[in-house]
């Protein structure tokens, strides 16, 4: 006899334990509501990591990856497709960099960026030159390499030996780095301009342009993790932009194909041709589906919705702040700060209809960017209400 289908325990018996997850399956959406399997609707304010920026199934990216899957879903990289083209083509005229290659995720695009970084410097500064300097606290993928590269030692353990080659350093000290430099050389210099998976933490200013100075001084490379920062999260299309910098390197991913897999590492002048045919690829990058909704996204982060994106996060900091609730970040990526413990706290949301997340003490949210106001009123009252319990 066929017994019924459950999720939670198919889930439980067949899938790797990788994942902490909430009782709740999610079986459709519109924009930023979602629906669970007993027709229970939440607010989404995770946005599945700051990944789907327009929301569930916005009709205008549907529409974008439908007519390409009829067209043509894939087709290799031996051969040319146009949104592949089209994405690197408004990608660099969005951000003065030059050259652009296409990847599957967050942790690729950090992967090719540390790639390209150790070939220029070999080329340019001596096969020595090598080491990749992080920040302490960061976040940066879970690949053995982007392992190495992330500053929190949490994640090492059980996984040694990384790649070597990685050194984190405290936020705020560029002699640190210089140090480094004069002793073994460093090929780059890897930030998140928000630390977001490390509590959505900013980086000071004056540290931002105090290193762009210092790395453009000595040949370092600088390299900017925009996977969860970029693509109009912050209010700027990538967040560097606030700090008034040109990186060498930008790698993002995240929000960058509204809800597909789709990573890019963006290379600068100086490295834009580190890279020559056999260096580096991937299968799965740049497909055409991905990225013709990539097109449909970057396309309407334009000026009126990144000042949306702002006004909205000034709400937020404002709403919360008149609570006496601190918080954190840019835009539409905050962190708040919570007396009660932040996972208690995301888990009461969930009872009450709104999905947000944690990042290290604090609540997380990462809401669609085009998240209406008044949605992100309501979900605001409840998780002030659940946090000030
Ligand atoms: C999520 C994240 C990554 C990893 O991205 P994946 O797509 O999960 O590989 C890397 N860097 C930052 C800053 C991130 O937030």
């Amino acid at each position: 006899m066929q017994t019924q289908w459950n999720t939670f325990e198919a889930d439980s018996e067949y899938i790797a334990g990788t994942y902490k997850r909430f009782p709740v399956e999610i079986v459709s959406g519109k924009g930023s509501i979602v629906r669970d399997r007993n027709g229970k609707e939440y607010i989404d304010m995770g946005s599945g990591i700051g990944v789907t920026a327009f929301g569930i199934s916005d009709e205008k990216w549907v529409a974008a990856v439908e007519e390409q899957l009829h067209r043509v879903q894939h087709m290799s990289n031996l051969y040319y497709t146009e949104p592949c083209a089209r994405l690197a083509a408004m990608l660099c005229e969005r951000t003065g960099m030059k050259k652009v290659f296409f990847c599957n995720s967050g942790a690729e695009a950090n992967e090719c960026a540390i790639k390209a970084a150790r070939k220029w410097a070999a080329e340019a500064r001596g096969a020595d030159c090598f080491t990749v300097v992080t920040l302490q606290n960061s976040f940066h993928g879970r690949t053995l390499t982007t392992l190495a590269a992330t500053g929190q030692d949490h994640y090492h353990e059980l996984y040694r030996p990384l790649t070597p080659g990685f050194v984190s350093v405290p936020a705020g000290d560029t002699e640190a780095i210089a140090r480094l430099d004069d002793t073994q050389g460093v090929a780059a210099v890897m930030i998140e301009c928000i630390q977001g998976e490390g509590g959505v933490i900013p980086l000071q200013r004056e540290y931002v342009t105090q290193l762009r100075r210092m790395t453009e001084a000595r040949g370092i490379l600088l390299i900017v993790d925009e996977v969860q920062t970029g693509n109009g999260r912050t209010g700027e299309l990538y967040s560097y932009m606030h700090f008034g910098i040109e990186p060498d390197i930008v790698s993002t991913a995240k929000g960058l194909g509204g809800g597909l897999p789709l990573g890019a590492a963006m290379l600068g002048e100086k490295v834009k041709d580190v890279f020559a045919p056999g260096d580096h690829g991937s299968t799965f990058g740049g497909n055409p589906v991905c990225c013709a909704g990539a097109l449909s996204i970057l396309s309407r982060i334009d000026a009126k919705l990144l000042s949306e994106v702002r006004e909205k996060g000034a709400f937020l900091a404002r709403f919360f702040a008149e609570s006496g609730i601190e918080s954190s970040g840019m835009g539409l990526m905050m962190g708040l700060k919570t007396k009660r413990n932040a996972a208690d706290a995301v888990k009461e949301c969930i009872d009450r209809g709104v999905l947000c997340l944690t990042a290290k003490d604090r609540v997380r949210l990462l809401p669609a960017l085009n998240i209406p106001q008044e949605t992100l009123e309501r979900a605001a009252v409840i998780i002030r209400d659940v946090c000030l319990k």
